[in-house]
C-alpha cells in the first residue's frame, strides 16, 4: 500500500490543455472515486498515475516517491480497464500469470499467486479456460485477478463495470469493496456513475472540464456541495 499525492498537475495534448492544476491527495489504503462528466480528464489523470501518459507541469508522488519520471512497469501500481484487455490464445491461469512472468518471478511463485487470486476472486474452476469461454462478470474478474496477482501498491480501476449489464454490475461493486476490505490496497476508482462513486468511496473527488470541483466522504459532498454543478452531479439520477 501506499499513498498517491496529486499536486498541482497540468496536461497538455498539443496547444488544448485538458488538465488545469488538480491537486488530489490519496492516503494510504484508502479507496477513492473519481467522477465527472466524459472527457472531463478522468481517465488522462489515471493514466498519469499510471505513467502511461505524461505530466505536463506538477507532480504526482506514489508513497515517498515522485514518479514523474519512473518507467509505468517501474511503479508498482495495477490497472483495470473496462474493455479486460485479456490476451485471447491464453488461458485465465496464463493471462493471470503473465505479468508475474514479465517481473521474472519464478514458476512455483507465480502459480501460488495465481492459485491465491483465484480463490479470493472464485475463479479456481475457470482457470483452464480461454476468455472467449467466459461471460462478461467472468472475464472482468479474471482483469482484476491479473491486478491482484501483482500484488501492487495501487489499484487503478478506469470505469470497469461499464459494459456489465444493471444486475451484475451492482453485484461487482459489492465484490470489488470486499477485496478492498480484505486487501486494504490503495484503490483509484474512476466512474462517471454518481449512484457507483457514492456507494463505493471512502472519499469522492468530483472533476468537472479539467479541475478538481470538491473532494470530500459521499455524505459531505451530498450534504454541502461546493457549487451548483456538485450538487447538480451528485443529487441527480445516474
Ligand atoms: P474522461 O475519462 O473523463 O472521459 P479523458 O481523460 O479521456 O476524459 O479526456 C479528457 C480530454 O482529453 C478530452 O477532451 C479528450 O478528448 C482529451 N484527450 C484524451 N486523450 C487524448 C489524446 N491522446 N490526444 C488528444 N486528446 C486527448
Ligand atoms: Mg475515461
Amino acid at each position: 500500500m501506499a499513498s498517491v499525492a496529486i499536486g498541482d498537475v497540468y496536461k497538455s495534448f498539443g496547444t488544448v490543455e485538458v488538465l488545469h492544476g488538480v491537486s488530489v491527495n490519496i492516503n494510504d489504503g484508502e479507496f477513492v472515486t473519481l467522477v465527472g462528466p466524459s472527457g472531463c480528464g478522468k481517465s488522462t489523470l489515471l493514466r498519469m498515475i499510471a505513467g502511461l501518459e505524461k505530466i505536463s507541469r506538477g507532480q504526482i508522488a506514489i508513497g515517498e516517491r515522485v514518479v514523474n519520471n519512473v518507467a509505468p512497469k517501474e511503479r508498482d501500481v495495477a490497472m483495470v480497464f473496462q474493455n479486460y484487455a485479456l490476451y485471447p490464445h491464453m488461458t485465465v491461469a496464463e493471462n493471470m500469470a503473465f505479468s508475474l512472468m514479465l517481473k521474472g518471478v519464478s514458476k512455483a511463485e507465480s502459480d501460488a499467486g495465481v492459485q491465491r487470486a483465484a480463490e479470493i476472486l472464485g475463479l479456481l474452476p475457470l482457470l483452464t479456460r480461454y476468455p472467449r469461454q467466459l461471460s462478461g462478470g467472468q472475464r472482468q474478474r479474471v482483469a482484476m485477478g491479473r491486478a491482484i496477482v501483482r500484488d501492487p501498491q495501487v489499484f487503478l480501476f478506469d470505469e470497469p463495470l461499464s459494459n456489465l449489464d444493471a444486475k451484475l454490475r451492482v453485484q461487482m461493486r459489492a465484490e470489488i469493496k470486499e477485496l478492498h476490505q480484505r486487501l486494504k490496497t490503495t484503490t483509484v476508482y474512476v466512474t462517471h456513475d454518481q449512484i457507483e462513486a457514492m456507494t463505493m468511496a471512502d472519499k469522492i473527488v468530483v472533476m468537472h472540464d479539467g479541475i478538481v470541483e470538491q473532494i470530500g466522504p459521499p455524505l459531505e459532498l451530498y450534504d454541502k456541495p461546493n457549487n451548483l454543478f456538485v450538487a447538480s452531479f451528485i443529487g441527480s439520477p445516474a
